[in-house]
Formats: structure tokens, C-alpha cells, sequence
């Protein structure tokens, strides 16, 4: 990949105009499209020059210096693209998506237009069982013998609460009103601008383990189809920095120092066991029969090789 312009301008219009409109399906209704972008890796650049002055081009190129803002969360370079989609996603992971505070949103309306009729549905291996660990999580898959039973109770309840819904609507009752037991499942569509640098903390916190499965199967479509095409620096750099790195608390530190030196005199080599990182572990978790803290750093040092998995 060049590290300098990456294309010429007839390129960069092809690419786009490839791009626009192109329908990246998403669960089993819904999709992501690209509508417009303005601004590319060099938009970056160049808003960042303007700080810097003309003089910075002597000493980084463009490349060097996207991964140094990203790097150092230099982040306003990053708000001078922007990019508009239209995605078609269900209530509840729309629910999810709106707290995003910084995109310019319009959203189809159901007071003015009748519901989409299509709700998001379930396949019989995608049921979930809750997590343990994680009160917001899920765990393992359900059995299919389960999933079918839960996906038929699906199928049931949808073309019940349509029935009811398309039968309000026939009686001559308000769609704002009519609407109102229909399940989240139900698609909505919305047109979503933001700039690239809100984006990109969208999908830092979406494509994330931690969030839900079906808003994180958005996010990756966003990324992967569309931003990493459109910005390939960026996008390196976001993986680089953000999405493959770790950070580590002054409590992670300590630890693998007092692990490291110990480890050193006793001659031991890594993965340590169990017991070498509780030995090590923070002064204030000792005590604590649980720890969310604790077990994240031991899971940040199992990732690391510094201790043995379980
Ligand atoms: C895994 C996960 C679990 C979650 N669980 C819950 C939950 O249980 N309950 C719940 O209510 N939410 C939950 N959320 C939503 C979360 O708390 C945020 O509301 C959401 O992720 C949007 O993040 P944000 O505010 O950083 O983004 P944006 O709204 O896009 O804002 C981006 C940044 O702009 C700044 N900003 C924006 N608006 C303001 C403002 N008004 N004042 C000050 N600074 C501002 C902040 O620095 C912010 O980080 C969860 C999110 C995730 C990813």
C-alpha cells in the first residue's frame, strides 16, 4: 500500500462511486450503504499541515504522520471527513446505535409512513445462552433442538404482532398509535452522517468483544467494506492503535514488574503459573474474593504469554 497519495483523483471518483449505494447485508434484513464521503487519508493530512506547517512534510510522510496523530490521539485531522450511510437496522440494536451522540441522523418514520414490514429474525443455531461471567453478555450457543422450538415462538409472535398491527391500521387507527406493540425486531431505516474520527470510535466501542453481537456485525460491515477501502492509512493505523492494541493500567504494569522480577531471581520463564500472578497481583485485590479488575489483568497477561491459560 502506498504510504503517499494512494490514487489518482479519476481512482478515488471510481472507488466511491463502486462503493455508493452498494448494499452490505446485515443480519437477515438489514444493510449498510455508503451515500457520500467527503475527504480521504490525505484530508487527514492535510488538516493536520495546517498545524504543523509545510516543514512536517520533511520529516514524516503521510502515512507516518496519520499513525502519529492516531497514535497520540491527535484526533481534530480526523473530523475533516465525513461520511454519510443509510443503514436498515432492527429497534432494539437502533436502540444501541443512537447513543452515539455525534452523527447527524433521520430516521424513517412511522407516525408518517406505515412500519417496514420486516423484523429481524433468529436462525435456530443463533440462539444464545446468557453469560456467567458478563451480566450484559451472552455465552454459548443454545442446542438447535432448543433454537427451532425458540425460532418457531419467533416466527408466532412477529406475524401475530403485524396481524395486529396491519388490522389497527385497517380500522382507522393512527399509525403513531398502531405501532406501538410492534416487537424492536422490527427494521427501521436512517440515513447516519458523522466524521471519521466519531466513527471511528463508534466502531472501537461496537466492533469491541464486549458489545452485542448484532450491532458489532454492523460495525465490522461498516469498517471492513467500507472505511478500510476509503481509508486505508487510517484504517491501518486504527487497527494498529486501537483495535489490536491493549491498554495497560498502572495496576498491569505493577504487576508484571513484581511478576518479571520475581520471576528473574527464581529463574522461572513465562507463561507463569496461577499462583505467581495471585503473588503478584495488586495489594487491594488480595482481599477480594471476586475482582472484575483482577481477572482483566489476568487475562491482558494470559494475551500476553506472560501467564498460563487456564
Ligand atoms: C459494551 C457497551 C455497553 C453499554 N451499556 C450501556 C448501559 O448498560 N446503559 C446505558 O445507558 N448505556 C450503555 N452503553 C452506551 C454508552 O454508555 C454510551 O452512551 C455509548 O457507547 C455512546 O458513547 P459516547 O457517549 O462515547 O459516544 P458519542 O455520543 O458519539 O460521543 C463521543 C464523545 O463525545 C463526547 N460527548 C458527546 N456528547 C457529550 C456530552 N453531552 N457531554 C460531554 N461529552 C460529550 C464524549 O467524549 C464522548 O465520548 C454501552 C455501550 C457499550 C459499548
Amino acid at each position: 500500500m502506498s504510504s503517499e497519495v494512494p490514487q489518482s483523483a479519476a481512482e478515488r471518483l471510481t472507488q466511491v462511486n463502486d462503493l455508493r449505494w452498494k448494499k452490505f447485508p446485515v443480519l437477515n434484513d438489514g444493510f449498510v450503504c455508503l451515500v457520500d464521503v467527503m475527504g480521504d487519508d490525505s484530508s487527514v493530512v492535510q488538516a493536520a499541515r495546517v498545524s504543523y506547517g509545510e516543514g512536517t512534510k520533511k520529516v514524516s510522510d503521510d502515512r507516518t504522520l496519520i499513525r502519529y496523530l492516531l497514535r497520540h490521539r491527535h484526533t481534530t485531522p480526523f473530523e475533516m471527513a465525513e461520511i454519510k450511510f443509510l443503514v436498515r437496522v432492527p429497534m432494539d440494536c437502533w436502540r444501541q446505535w443512537i447513543r452515539h451522540r455525534t452523527a447527524n441522523v433521520n430516521e424513517y418514520s412511522t407516525r408518517y409512513s406505515l412500519a417496514i414490514d420486516a423484523a429481524q429474525t433468529t436462525p435456530v443455531d443463533e440462539w444464545r445462552t446468557q453469560a456467567e461471567s458478563n451480566r450484559q453478555g451472552s455465552g454459548n450457543p443454545l442446542s438447535t433442538e432448543l433454537g427451532q422450538k425458540l425460532t418457531d415462538q419467533e416466527t408466532e409472535l412477529q406475524n401475530q404482532m403485524r396481524t395486529v398491527y396491519q388490522e389497527r391500521i385497517d380500522s382507522g387507527v393512527a399509525r403513531e398509535q398502531a405501532r406501538k406493540d410492534l416487537p424492536l425486531a422490527t427494521y427501521t431505516e436512517a440515513y447516519w452522517k458523522i466524521d471519521l474520527h466519531n466513527l471511528l470510535h463508534f466502531l472501537a466501542l461496537r466492533m469491541d468483544s464486549h458489545a452485542q453481537q448484532e450491532i458489532r456485525d454492523y460495525a465490522t460491515t461498516i469498517g471492513e467494506q467500507i472505511i478500510a477501502p476509503l481509508f486505508p492509512v487510517v484504517w491501518e493505523a486504527f487497527q494498529d492503535y486501537r483495535m489490536q492494541s491493549m491498554f495497560l493500567t498502572k495496576m498491569d504494569v505493577e504487576v508484571i514488574q513484581r511478576l518479571t522480577s520475581t520471576a528473574a531471581s527464581s529463574g522461572a520463564v513465562p507463561p507463569f503459573s496461577g499462583e505467581a500472578f495471585l503473588a503478584a497481583q495488586d495489594p487491594k485485590w488480595v482481599a477480594l474474593k471476586r475482582s472484575r479488575e483482577r481477572d482483566e489483568c489476568r487475562g491482558k497477561l494470559q494475551h500476553l504469554g506472560l501467564v498460563a491459560g487456564e
